[in-house]
């Protein structure tokens, strides 16, 4: 293996940047030149590689986003677009790809290896924790603590001025974020797209709680069934009549920032890991964290099957609730 490539493909994820450096370094480390492609597939197809060095990598391992940049490549989903890009990994004499990204990321890696047959490592990096195989995606842990603080600061204002509060979260396939954060965060419900959203239900939880409570808080992941934040509150709102309501969308705030020590660590193991792998011979893996094992699993398992929520946590959050 003399020649590894890394790109970043889909949404940006807070320790893309710790994954990069740990890849270049590990590459460095065992005499292999690292490659670092812009713009995902797209740079790819246009031959946007760069030899990187130790000074590349330098004092990113705390910035969020992706210094190599990621896309969304129409042009790559066609047999076309992937021989293009197969043509410009053979012009750079590629022997390995590390691929960071999501689950559509993933089936571009698979597609890739099996029309070219280069070796491709998956690494999960996506602030939805939506891929299988793996308790945590790099971002996720960032992108959580995030949404938690957000709403800790819109409880402020919800209690000072007895408001009900509809927070959208990230999450169109996954209710991760919204579910954790509601935990995390004390919320009186998570709206989360696993679960069918019952809006009678609804209104007589917050008429239950708000029986001389300030406040309430309702997380809302964006893909879930009843609607966004403001779909939800409009349905509710001819019942809550006396109510003051609020809805708040936290948006793209919640993909950015500087990514948290747990996401740093994950990044770092999971890019160091790629390089062995890779040097193995090994070849179309993703790798995963099974508690703080790292393990790999086939990449078409992670494009498969469905990541499962734990269902105890919905539990927990309804025994929780406070009752009238
Ligand atoms: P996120 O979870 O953050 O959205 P993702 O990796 O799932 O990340 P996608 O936009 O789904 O993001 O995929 C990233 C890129 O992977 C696409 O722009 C495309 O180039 C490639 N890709 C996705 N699906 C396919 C596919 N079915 N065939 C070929 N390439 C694909």
């Amino acid at each position: 293996m003399k020649n590894i490539a890394v790109l970043t493909s889909g949404g940006d994820a807070p320790g893309m940047n710790a994954c990069i450096r740990a890849v270049v370094k590990m590459c460095l480390h065992y005499g292999i030149t690292p490659y670092g492609i812009t713009d995902g597939y797209q740079g790819m197809i246009t031959g946007m590689f760069h030899k990187m060095t130790y000074r590349s990598v330098d004092n990113i391992i705390y910035r969020g986003g992706t210094v190599l940049g990621t896309a969304r490549s129409e042009e790559f989903r066609t047999a076309e677009g992937r021989s293009k890009a197969a043509a410009q990994l053979e012009k750079h004499g590629i022997d390995g790809l590390v691929v960071i990204g999501g689950d559509g990321s993933f089936t571009g890696a698979t597609l890739l290896s099996k029309e070219t047959g280069i070796p491709v490592i998956g690494i999960p990096a996506t602030i939805d924790n939506d891929i299988a195989g793996t308790d945590h995606t790099i971002g996720y842990d960032t992108a959580l603590n995030t949404v938690v603080d957000a709403v800790d600061k819109i409880r402020d204002t919800a209690s000072s001025h007895h408001r009900i509060f509809f927070v959208e979260v990230m999450g169109r396939d996954a209710g991760f974020i919204a579910l954790n954060a509601a935990m995390a965060s004390g919320a009186e419900a998570a709206l989360i797209p696993e679960e069918v959203t019952d809006i009678p239900e609804l209104v007589q939880q917050i008429k239950d709680q708000n029986r001389g409570k300030r406040s309430s808080i309702i997380i809302v992941a964006e893909g879930d069934d009843g609607g966004g934040a403001l779909q939800i509150m409009e349905k509710v709102r001819p019942f809550l009549a006396t109510y003051e309501l609020r809805h708040s969308i936290l948006g793209h705030i919640q993909r950015g920032g500087v990514p948290s020590a747990f996401d740093r660590i994950l990044a770092t193991r999971m890019g160091a890991m790629a390089v062995e792998l890779l040097r193995e011979g090994e070849h179309d893996l993703m790798i995963g964290a099974n508690g703080d094992q790292l393990v790999t699993h086939s990449i078409r398992f992670g494009i498969q099957q469905t990541p499962v929520l734990d269902r105890s946590k919905l539990d927990l959050l309804k025994d929780l609730r406070t009752k009238a």
